[in-house]
């Protein structure tokens, strides 16, 4: 394979990736689920990967939870897609190659890939252990310039994925293997702004929303100890959040028992995912209270700064943990055993289950059985 070729068409800095075209770049095939198209459907496809280089890990995929941002991606909703596009971030599997100067793994270890596979490695966010805020480019699991072959990511709808071990986690055993693979996006989503909130004993923290991202997020709040209240637009779901382990459940269109809780959070997690009011839970917070947001929502409106001022409040952001917080996640979620609710699917139904998510049909995340998609 000729890679000055690779190179010239990638627009993009790939610098800090020369180092990997010392290694021996054989490719190899991979069946996949594949949008060709922002208007087809998925369908069965075939891509290459790269054969394993020193370092590499070769992990065959049990299972692939199915994000909102996967779909996303498949429409062109954001207008970068480059097709065949390959999705799923949320992936576990068993390795089944390794590289020669691999350390952290065995043959046979269960571990996870979750959204991104690489990074410079060199930037102030990359030596701090975080490579989300990665300052050169991040390089996403799907849809992402790389060396490999076909010039960028594809992810985990597929039997296969080759991944530098920096990049792969371990998986502890006692975890179910399906309901793990939400760990990946939506959990670790959620997991680090109450881990870098301090999420704990003695802290009153609300949930905005009770969906993939927000029955994690409560399921976490709960077992860091916290007071945790779920917000949501939905009597259906009150049931859904106590079993979930919320102390308290509150109808976010009720503005009167909404007043009932002014002053009354230390956190708040906003987890909707859709465009929405966000100033309407800001006088819930205490002195010195955070509201967090994780969804990618863009434009809110105006921000009103009266309840910031009365009450030094702060309004923050946060994407997916780094490699050593998102270790962390999995072990807490060991010890816990804490897993997300899933509802399991063949690869064949991808098409049907993207339909049902943006109906909000689904508790809480399509997860794929990639051992039952044959090649
Ligand atoms: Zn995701
Ligand atoms: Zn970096």
């Amino acid at each position: 394979m000729n890679y000055t070729v690779i190179l010239s068409i990638i627009n993009y800095d790939c610098d800090y990736l020369f180092p990997l075209l010392k290694e021996d770049y054989l490719m190899h095939q991979t069946k996949c689920y594949a949008a060709l198209s922002q208007n087809s459907p998925l369908i069965h496809h075939t891509i290459s990967r790269r054969e394993i280089g020193k370092k590499d890990v070769f992990v065959e995929i049990e299972f692939c939870g199915v994000c909102h941002t996967d779909y996303h991606y498949a429409k062109n909703d954001w207008g970068i897609t480059k097709y065949p596009f390959v999705g799923g971030h949320e992936i576990i599997g068993v390795v089944k190659k390794l590289g020669v100067d691999v350390k952290k793994f065995n043959l046979g270890d269960r571990v996870a890939v979750g959204c991104f596979v690489n990074s410079c490695r060199a930037c102030n966010s990359c030596h701090n252990n975080l490579e989300q805020y990665c300052a050169n480019g991040l390089v996403k699991t799907y849809n992402d310039p790389t060396l490999d072959p076909g010039g960028y990511t594809f992810g985990g709808y597929s039997k296969s994925i080759v991944v530098d071990e920096h990049f792969v986690f371990s998986v502890p055993q006692n975890l179910d293997p399906a309901g793990a693979a939400p760990l990946l996006c939506a959990g670790i989503t959620t997991f680090s702004p109450l881990n870098h909130w301090r999420v704990g004993q003695g802290m009153n923290v609300g949930i905005i929303g009770l969906g993939g991202l927000g029955h994690m997020a409560v399921k976490f709040a709960s077992a860091m100890g916290a007071n945790t209240t779920v917000f949501t637009t939905s009597e259906k779901k009150t049931i859904d959040g106590y079993r979930l382990g919320a102390d308290n459940v509150v109808l976010s269109f009720d503005q009167s028992a909404l007043r009932k809780k002014n002053g009354n959070f230390d956190f708040i997690l906003d987890t909707v995912p859709i465009p929405h009011e966000v100033s309407k839970y800001m006088p819930l917070l205490k002195v010195d209270g955070t509201l967090c947001v994780v969804g990618s929502i863009g434009s809110t409106g105006e921000l009103n700064t009266r309840p910031l001022i009365f009450g030094r409040r702060r309004i923050a952001g946060s994407l997916v943990g780094g490699m050593k917080e998102t270790q962390k996640m999995l072990s807490f979620c060991g010890e816990k055993n804490i897993t997300s609710d899933v509802e399991i699917i063949k690869i064949q139904t991808i098409n049907e289950a993207y339909d049902r998510m943006r109906k909000n049909d689904v508790k809480y995340r399509f997860v794929i059985d990639m051992r039952k998609f044959s090649n």
